[in-house]
């Protein structure tokens, strides 16, 4: 597949119990670990989300409890935030997407992340889509995925 697919699985570093989420959280900015061992406290079996950085933690099927997807403040577009890691600035821009490169730094930017200073940022739904309309195949287009026939 893309390039760019294969840079984000081979950035997750895996650990013992738990991996890296490509989300950010949205108490304190921290990067999302989700469990990985089976002996989580829940009885249902969903996997255990928690903050590395302030230790919140919960049992849901995403980690956008904790984290910035889907979140708007009032007013803002309907999308909401995305998160998404700041590697795809520099990865558009090896690939030599630099106009879709620089787009989605600005999109960062303008949510006050820089993407030099963290792995994981946030943008808006809607200046994600900006960017997307200059590349159709970067991840998460399953924001906006359709219900099944
Ligand atoms: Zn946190
Ligand atoms: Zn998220």
């Amino acid at each position: 597949m893309t390039n760019l697919k294969h840079g984000l699985t081979s950035q997750r570093r895996a650990s013992p119990s738990f991996a890296l989420e490509d989300h950010m959280c949205k108490a304190c900015g921290g990067r999302i670990l989700r469990q990985l061992t089976g002996s989580g406290p829940t009885p249902g079996g969903n996997p255990v989300y928690i903050c590395a950085d302030c230790g919140r933690g919960s049992t849901a099927m995403g980690p956008d409890v904790l984290c910035w997807c889907g979140y708007r403040f009032k007013n803002q577009s309907l999308f909401g935030y995305n998160c998404l890691p700041t590697s795809l600035v520099k990865s558009l821009m090896e690939e030599g997407q630099v106009e879709q490169s620089e787009a989605l730094e600005r999109e960062f930017k303008s949510c006050g992340i820089d993407p030099r200073n963290t792995l994981i940022g946030i943008v808006t739904g809607d200046g994600y889509q900006r960017v997307l309309d200059k590349r159709k195949d970067i991840p998460g287009k399953e924001q906006t995925k359709k219900s099944p026939d």
